[in-house]
């Protein structure tokens, strides 16, 4: 019997949903919370005044933030763990990402030894995690530049999250969920950006429509009614 011929299957992802981790999935980002317990309380915000307006990469702050702190490893994920949170609702989009045949990545310029524990908590430890690092110890912290590497954004000239998202990225829809500076570029790429606080402001800034979000149930709703989206009755 003749039957219609089988077209190989080379189905992209409806949506690749890139979302960044600090202040994002976490309610304070923890690398703020981890300068103010085990570095120099206030230094952030000494230092954010330079970091928005370009005079500092993220990178440097980072490097100048980290270079104060002094402790354990286990130490430091307790801390995060009981002062970080997270954002209601982002194990829902992990399950509504999973159940749609849709690509999650967490996109952090933070440390992987931190977000692991923090996605373990919450039972998502299998998620892809694109990040750097850091060694904690109580003689002093080494950051590790990990994942974001390759070309430069034209952009912002750094090794930022653009690149990361660029190699993941085919013919899906991207969906972007950030709130800080360093998902600035990485916003950009995206056909929808869901953005709360500093990210939103510069997106007002620079005239980016975004939507903004309170938890990740804000953004599930918004996505059920995404073109790329068709969900079983
Ligand atoms: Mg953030
Ligand atoms: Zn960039």
């Amino acid at each position: 019997m003749d039957g219609i011929p089988l077209v190989p299957s080379c189905v992209v992802a409806p949506l690749l949903i890139a979302v960044d981790f600090d202040g994002t999935i976490t309610l304070r980002d923890t690398l703020h919370v981890i300068v103010d317990a085990h570095g120099r309380p206030g230094l952030w915000d000494q230092i954010e005044p330079a970091l928005r307006s370009g005079e500092m990469t993220v990178e440097e702050a980072m490097q100048t933030q980290f270079a104060t702190v002094t402790a354990a490893h286990d130490d430091v994920v307790a801390l995060v763990r009981e002062q970080a949170g997270t954002r209601p609702g982002f194990a829902d989009l992990v399950a509504f990402a999973e159940a749609g045949g849709h690509r999650l990545v967490v996109m952090s310029a933070g440390f992987r030894c931190v977000i692991d524990e923090v996605l373990g908590d919450l039972g998502l430890r299998h998620l892809e995690v694109v990040a750097n690092d850091a060694i904690f110890t109580t003689g002093g912290c080494t950051l590790v530049w990990g994942d974001h590497r390759g070309d430069t954004c034209e952009i912002c000239g750094r090794r930022c999250k653009r690149h990361a998202i660029r190699e993941r990225h085919a013919d899906e829809r991207l969906i972007y969920v950030g709130d800080g500076i360093s998902d600035r570029c990485a916003s950009l790429l995206a056909d929808q950006i869901f953005a709360r606080d500093g990210l939103a402001e510069w997106l007002v800034q620079e005239d980016v429509p975004f939507v903004p979000y309170e938890d990740f149930h804000d953004v599930i709703r918004v996505l059920r009614t995404d073109p790329a989206v068709v969900e079983a009755a």
